[in-house]
C-alpha cells in the first residue's frame, strides 16, 4: 500500500496522507479537539490549588477534574480508532493539561 507523505500545516511534521484531515495530522487534530477541555481542566486545577491553600474542601473539584479528564478520553477515542494510540494521545494531553499549572504558577 502506498501512501503519500504530506506536511501537517500545523506542526509541520511529515505524515501519511491517510492520517490527515484538512491538512492536519492526527496529533494536531486531537490537540485542537480537546483544547477547550484542557482550558477547563487548567481552570479547575488552579481553583483547587487556591482552595487548598485556604484549607477548603477540594473533593468536589477533584471530581470535576476527573470528569473533564473522562471527557477528554472519550473525545480522543471517538477520533482515534486504534486503542493503543488513543491511550497514548490521552496520556500526552493529560500530561500537558496537568503541566499547564506549572507554567501558570511560574508567571
Ligand atoms: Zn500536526
Amino acid at each position: 500500500m502506498t501512501s503519500i507523505l504530506i506536511f501537517c500545516r500545523d506542526c509541520g511534521k511529515q505524515v501519511p496522507s491517510s492520517e490527515t484531515r484538512d491538512g492536519l495530522c492526527l496529533d494536531c487534530r486531537v490537540r485542537r479537539s480537546v483544547a477547550d477541555l484542557r482550558n477547563e481542566h487548567a481552570r479547575l486545577w488552579r481553583k483547587r490549588e487556591r482552595y487548598r491553600t485556604q484549607n477548603a474542601n477540594v473533593e468536589q473539584i477533584g471530581r470535576q477534574i476527573a470528569r473533564v479528564e473522562d471527557r477528554m478520553g472519550q473525545r480522543i477515542k471517538e477520533m482515534v480508532s486504534n486503542e493503543r494510540r488513543a491511550t497514548e494521545l490521552l496520556k500526552r494531553e493529560l500530561e500537558a493539561a496537568r503541566g499547564q499549572r506549572y507554567t501558570i504558577k511560574g508567571v
